[in-house]
């Protein structure tokens, strides 16, 4: 479509602070929807006694889900900068978020965290501030957001900045890579113009800001992962494994291998879109066959990648994990749900290596006893069935986890190194 670069951008933040909104905007800024959608829906608010709610609308439409209400789909939309092709990856406030994001299917470069200045910190931009730190976002845009509802107070304005700035002290983000925007969403001051609103604030636009990220760093040229989301049998074909493509690519004709299945074979047929190819690369979603592979060989959670430099299994691996929330304290021997890439495995924290300092970012306690919500660490994990798993240094894409218990995402963390 166009051949500026491409960016992955998660808008995150606390419940009700303008995520919505704030992408409503900036669709309709860049011209990414019509005019007349914005129009009709305009009217359709006010019919309904929402006016002001258009935006949030034009969201809900694009999304078919209008009968929902307040909660808009505001993931996988997409808008052109000047400098860029953005598209906004899925957004907390959906169930699966973290475990998406974690998962792979929906890694973003950069962020936009959406701080309502009424409200300030809340509980859910601690969480996703943790995460965007652990999943390695590189810069962060803050937008504090509803200007309009203090009455553009400049005062308020700085409260929240440093506020914030403590925030990311504290999960060790880099301030400097973080900039912040006094926006109101809502009536679009400093979105894409300058406002006349906020005299006192002379830096970027949100658009402004957004045009000057860094360019994504480039896919690695790791080794073929592809991590299987389902084995189905068809008919006239056999066994079909299917899965996104993390990094590498798929040639009919290459030798494969399953892990920690640990079978193997030569791929006969790839299917993408219900059309046969002959290779297919990160991001395709494809069906795929391989000689001599049936149905009960291989399963969900398998990581397919070259025979020759098949993907890694743990016998145990260590990481870097932030406790998001959790009722009272991890301890060695604690065994939660990991989820990495499509594997869903009982692992357990065999230690806690280190506690780190959070402001400093320096080693804060040699293998202490408990880590809690809040607390960032190194930990050894040995998964209690076998996990195809990676350093995040070597193949990041197969490097993240999270970690679930009681229903919950309590820690999402990265691999440092694994021990096969
Ligand atoms: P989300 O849950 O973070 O996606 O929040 P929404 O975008 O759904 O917004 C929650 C509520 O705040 C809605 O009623 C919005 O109309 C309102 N809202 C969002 N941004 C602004 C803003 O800048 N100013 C005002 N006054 N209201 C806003």
């Amino acid at each position: 479509m166009s051949d500026i670069p491409h960016q992955n951008l998660a808008v995150i933040g606390h419940v009700d602070h303008g995520k919505s909104t704030m992408v409503g905007r900036l669709l309709y800024e860049t011209g990414s929807v019509p005019e007349h959608v914005i129009e009709q829906h305009k009217e359709e608010a006010e019919e309904k006694g929402k006016g002001g709610f258009e935006f949030a609308y034009v969201m809900d439409n694009l999304a078919e889900e209008r009968e929902r209400g307040v909660t808009i789909d505001i993931a996988h939309q997409e808008f052109d900068t000047d400098e860029y092709n953005f598209t906004i990856v899925d957004c907390p406030g959906h169930r699966d978020f973290v475990k998406n994001m974690i998962t792979g299917a929906s890694q973003a470069d950069n962020a936009v965290l959406v701080v309502a200045a009424d409200d300030g910190v809340a509980p859910q931009t601690r969480e996703h501030v943790f995460l965007a730190r652990t999943l390695g976002i590189d810069e962060l845009i803050v937008a504090v957001n509803k200007m309009d509802v203090v009455d553009y107070s400049e005062d308020t304005y700085k409260q929240v900045v440093s506020d914030v700035k403590d925030l990311l002290k504290q999960v060790q983000f880099n301030t400097e890579d973080a900039s912040f925007i006094p926006t109101s969403a809502f009536e679009g001051d400093n979105v894409s113009e300058p406002s006349e609103n906020t005299p006192w604030y002379d830096g970027e636009t949100l658009l402004e800001a957004l045009n000057s990220l860094p360019v994504p760093e480039p896919p690695t040229d790791a080794p073929l992962r592809l991590p299987i989301q389902d084995v189905y049998t068809i008919s006239g074909i056999g066994t079909v494994p299917v899965g996104r493509i993390e990094t590498g690519t798929l040639n009919t004709g290459d030798n494969v291998s399953f892990q920690p299945s640990d079978v193997g074979g030569e791929v006969k047929t790839i299917e993408m879109h219900h059309e046969e190819v002959p290779s297919a690369e990160p991001g395709d979603n494809v069906g795929f066959n391989v000689r001599g592979i049936g149905k009960d060989d291989i399963r969900r959670g398998d990581v397919c990648g070259p025979a020759d430099e098949p993907p890694t299994v743990a016998e145990t691996f260590q990481a870097q994990l932030v406790v998001m929330q959790h009722p009272s304290v991890i301890t060695a021997g604690y065994t939660p749900v990991f989820h990495a890439h499509t594997a869903q495995v009982a692992c357990t924290i065999e230690s806690i290596d280190k506690k780190m300092d959070p402001s400093s970012g320096e080693v804060a306690e040699e293998n202490p006893d408990f880590i809690q919500s809040g607390d960032a660490a190194v930990v050894t994990v040995r998964p209690q069935k076998p996990l195809s798993i990676e350093a995040a240094s070597n193949i990041p894409e197969l490097g993240s986890f999270a970690v679930r218990d009681m229903g919950q995402t309590i820690a999402a963390g990265k691999v440092l190194s694994v021990n096969e």
